[in-house]
């Protein structure tokens, strides 16, 4: 289970965070920054990174493959984004650029998957936040990651919406 669970990446104590010794977020993009029917962050989000950029290095680790749609990104707003990560694995991990910078728990992971996002903060013994996702995914993949997300969620007797941290 996630360190911390929260409604979306407003909703995150970053003070918190900051106490923690964290230096490094590691954001999911798809349906954590942003929804996959959008190839731009919304205002209200670059405002956030930008603002957290001040007191962390914020990178996106992504396990898209659609190349045009993060270069749009890209060319929008000045962050880091590695692309094709293969989440939960450790492939993506090892193209940060900086992440050789940063001891295990000064880094966390921010993403809507347990499966991916937090299974990979959990392999390396990062810090862990789940955030809800925004719009309910049509690809086959996720949707059987949700099944099992339900399981999990479940077994530990959590439910969507009881949040902590
Ligand atoms: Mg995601």
């Amino acid at each position: 289970m996630p360190d911390m669970y929260k409604q979306d990446i407003f909703a995150i104590p970053y003070n918190l965070l900051k106490n923690l010794n964290i230096k490094l977020l590691i954001f999911d993009l798809d349906n954590t920054l942003i929804d996959k029917n959008h190839d731009t962050l919304n205002s209200q989000t670059k405002t956030l990174l930008t603002k957290l950029k001040k007191d962390f290095e914020v990178v996106i680790l992504s396990n898209t493959v659609r190349k045009n749609r993060i270069t749009k990104i890209k060319n929008d707003y000045d962050i880091e984004i590695i692309t094709k990560a293969l989440k939960p694995t450790n492939a993506g991990l090892k193209k940060i650029k900086n992440i050789k910078n940063y001891s295990k728990n000064q880094i966390a992971i921010i993403g809507d998957q347990l499966l991916t996002d937090i299974a990979l903060a959990k392999r390396n013994k990062f810090y862990s936040i789940l955030v809800d996702y925004q719009i309910k995914d049509i690809e086959k993949i996720t949707a059987i990651n949700r099944q099992i997300e339900k399981l999990i969620f479940k077994k530990n007797k959590l439910k969507r919406g009881d949040y902590y941290e």
